[in-house]
């Protein structure tokens, strides 16, 4: 297997998905980044750390047109909400301090 690690070979461009129509994440729909690609593709295509087809479990996920790692989950963790912003937070701080 042709082993070029982080050399976009074009393969990708066959795989690149576009943007669910709900416009919902795409990663919550099973979408993956990569990062050298710079293109949206279905976690099928890609393979795992052993060359393997992914499975419902797999959490390390490879592209398998330039073999990186891609990204598969937005940074924050499915289920947890979105960050605060600094002036929520401050607000926050601001309501806890009152309080002692
Ligand atoms: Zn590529
Ligand atoms: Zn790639």
């Amino acid at each position: 297997m042709n082993r070029d690690k982080g050399i976009c070979k074009g393969l990708c461009k066959e795989h690149k998905i576009r943007k669910p129509r709900d416009g919902s994440s795409r990663y919550l729909s099973g979408q993956v980044r990569c990062q050298i690609c710079g293109v949206f593709m279905s976690r099928e295509t890609c393979h795992d750390r052993e060359d393997r087809p992914v499975t419902e479990d797999t959490v390390d996920l490879y592209c398998s047109c330039c073999n990186c790692m891609v990204r598969s989950r937005p940074r924050n963790k499915p289920g947890t909400k979105p960050n605060k912003t600094a002036q929520e937070e401050y607000d926050q701080l601001k309501e806890l301090r009152k309080k002692y």
